[in-house]
Parts: C-alpha cells; structure tokens; sequence
C-alpha cells in the first residue's frame, strides 16, 4: 500500500512536473486520472477504471475515505497495485468546485 501525495509530482503552476522520469510521469497521470474520476459529479460511491497494465483484464476500483479524504484505489487482479492519494484538494483534477458552485 503506497500512499502518494499528488502535490509531490506538480510544479509551482499545478502541472505534472516535466523534470520526472518517464515512470513517474505515468504514475502521476495515473493518479490524477484516479483524483478526476473519483471527484466527478455525480459522486458515486464506487468508480471502476480499467487496470492501466498491460493485459490485465483487472478493474482499478477507486472510493474516498470519509474519514481522511484519501482516494483509495486497488486492482482487482494486480496485488501490487493498491494505494492512497492524498493531497489532491485543489488540483486541476478536483472536480469538486464544479457541484459545489451550484
Ligand atoms: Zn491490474
């Protein structure tokens, strides 16, 4: 269980940060897909992604946890991808604002 703060992969304007190597830029895209799925409205209490590894038939299952506000994402078939993100409250993948403003 990895939990990853997504301010850790932006730069100063919010972006994912050019200077990462390849593999972390696909994690943060990973996880800001997870943060903009998971913030949509209507907010559902379970979200399913396809796994984003290659040829697993998996399902990425992502919820927020009330207590803390982590997203929390697993698998259904990769045992090793399983974590929590924090720190994605307003990034540009926070939909929130957009049913908050009604
Ligand atoms: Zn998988």
């Amino acid at each position: 269980m990895f939990i990853s703060n997504l301010t850790h992969f932006l730069d100063s304007d919010g972006n994912i940060a050019l200077e990462m190597t390849r593999i972390g830029r696909e994690r943060a895209g990973f996880f800001a897909m997870i943060v903009d799925e998971a913030t949509k409205p209507p907010a559902e209490e379970y979200i399913e992604l396809r796994c984003f590894r290659k040829k697993c038939e998996g399902t990425i299952e992502i919820m927020i946890l009330d207590e803390t506000e982590e997203i929390e994402y697993w698998c259904s078939h990769c045992p090793d991808i399983a974590g929590r993100i924090s720190g994605w409250q307003g990034t540009k993948w926070d939909n929130r604002k957009l049913t908050s403003d009604l």
